[in-house]
């Protein structure tokens, strides 16, 4: 095989380890975390997920997930309405009752989540009571537990976040002095975790354990002989939780982009001692085909600018991709929560003088991206339309977290992203005559 040269994953300087950031506690417009449900219950196949919530948290998860629902949803709210808000019903029996007809009628359910909301939180219903109240009285045909998608606690990808470190504690352990494990943590698209299990293989890297997993009863063993690679960048509970149980954190940036994923892989193959030729050989063939499909990207995204709202916790990574792989220019990058140590090697990689920000003053914030002017806003539904209507290009900051963008397979679909908008408004700009037409859904 004609291997090509591993990219050397360096910064020419620190780039922005220390860099200052712009700390804003004002409004924000983020989702909160029960919207993890709509990748989480297509990740665990034999889960559930059971809202107890209000009916805008209804809304909320079945308009988000309106175009993926199957005949049999994995996830539902158990309403909390005005009577056991004004405390005149027993919320606890009623949940039990829900929950018993749900597993009646539902056998296939391993795992029942409890998923807290803003009404459950307000009227203080201790849902970790009630899931070791139901798992006992369910065990062992069903576990449930529980863990909070409110949006007083949580933004968005957070909820992956609580969700996983709820199963942690419930991990096996490894056994006492067994040679070291691989675990991916983070959920990833079946497609690109079947991608980076065909790699490890190659690389001799093994055993490999994907967190979480395609079914509940195939939970992953956890120990000190553990080494994990956060495979998305919102997972500091998670991680605080393995670590807890002995595993090792494997620093590396993001696979994002051809650097990013070999630069995560590399992480995996030093731990395991592959490193050097094999390394570079298995990899070289993917490698040149993700490079090669950024090419095709580099012409329409070179030297563009773009601004990113805090959103999802990718921002950093996704900066550095497109900065470093794509020659785009960084304006501002915002990111809800800027995790110091678990983004070290990505900040490293920014160009110096980036500006940062985390956490969000929306109105400030809108003012300078006024300012900037920047060719492509990366922020969330409720901010694109308006910008659109200023006659700014955006891209939907929900669409990155459901699409498959991570591995080299993925690096020019995720290009292409950040391409198609700036194609779009090119092609509405040479036809002014029609009018103005809303972000389609990708
Ligand atoms: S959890 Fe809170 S923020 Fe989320 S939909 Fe329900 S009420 Fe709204």
């Amino acid at each position: 095989m004609n291997a090509a040269p591993v990219i050397p994953i360096r910064a020419a300087s620190t780039g922005c380890s220390d860099a200052p950031v712009l700390r804003e506690r004002g409004q924000r417009e983020v989702f909160c975390g029960l919207t993890g449900i709509i990748w989480l219950h297509r990740k665990i196949q034999d889960a559930f997920f059971l809202v107890v919530g209000s009916r805008t948290c209804a809304h909320l998860i079945q308009s988000a997930a309106g175009v993926m629902i199957f005949a049999e949803p994995r996830f539902a709210t158990a309403i909390i309405d005005e009577r056991d808000l004004a405390g005149l019903a027993d919320c606890n029996d009623e949940l039990d009752r829900v929950v018993a007809r749900l597993l009646e009628r539902r056998p296939e359910i391993k795992l029942l989540f409890l998923v807290g909301s803003c009404p459950s939180e307000v009227i203080k219903l201790d849902l970790s009571r009630a899931a070791q109240r139901l798992s006992a009285r369910f065990n062992p045909g069903v576990r449930v537990l529980n863990y909070s998608g409110s949006g007083i606690e949580t933004t968005f990808t957070q909820g992956e976040d609580a969700c996983l470190a709820a199963l942690v504690p419930g991990l096996p352990a490894t056994t006492a002095g067994a040679p070291i494990e691989l675990m991916v943590v983070g959920a990833l698209a079946d497609v690109v975790e079947d991608q980076f299990a065909r790699l490890f293989r190659q690389l001799g890297i093994g055993p490999v354990h994907f967190f979480p997993p395609r079914q509940a009863n195939r939970m992953p063993p956890v120990g000190p002989n553990t080494r994990f690679l956060l495979a998305q960048p919102f997972l500091a509970d998670t991680a605080q939780a393995l670590q807890a149980r002995g595993a090792r954190r494997l620093a590396a940036p993001f696979p994002l982009g051809v650097e990013g994923t070999t630069a995560w892989l590399q992480a995996a193959a030093a731990a395991f001692g592959t490193e050097g030729q094999i390394f570079d050989a298995v990899t070289a063939p993917a490698r040149q085909r993700a490079t090669a499909a950024l090419a095709r990207h580099r012409a329409q995204l070179g030297d563009r600018s773009v601004f990113f709202f805090p959103d999802s916790q990718l921002e950093i990574p996704l900066a550095r991709f497109l900065s470093r792989e794509l020659g785009m220019r960084l304006t501002e990058v915002g990111t809800p929560y800027l995790h110091r140590s678990h983004l070290a090697e990505e900040l490293a990689l920014l160009p110096e003088g980036t500006t940062l920000s985390e956490g969000q003053d929306v109105e400030k914030q809108l003012d300078r991206c006024r300012a900037a002017r920047p060719d492509i806003v990366v922020c969330g539904l409720g901010l694109a339309n308006p910008l659109e209507g200023e006659g700014m290009t955006t891209k939907w900051a929900i669409e990155l977290v459901f699409t498959p963008i991570q591995g080299y397979e993925q690096a020019g679909d995720l290009a292409e992203l950040f391409a198609r908008p700036l194609v779009r408004r090119a092609r509405l700009a040479r036809a002014p005559e029609r009018p103005a037409v809303l972000q389609e859904v990708t």
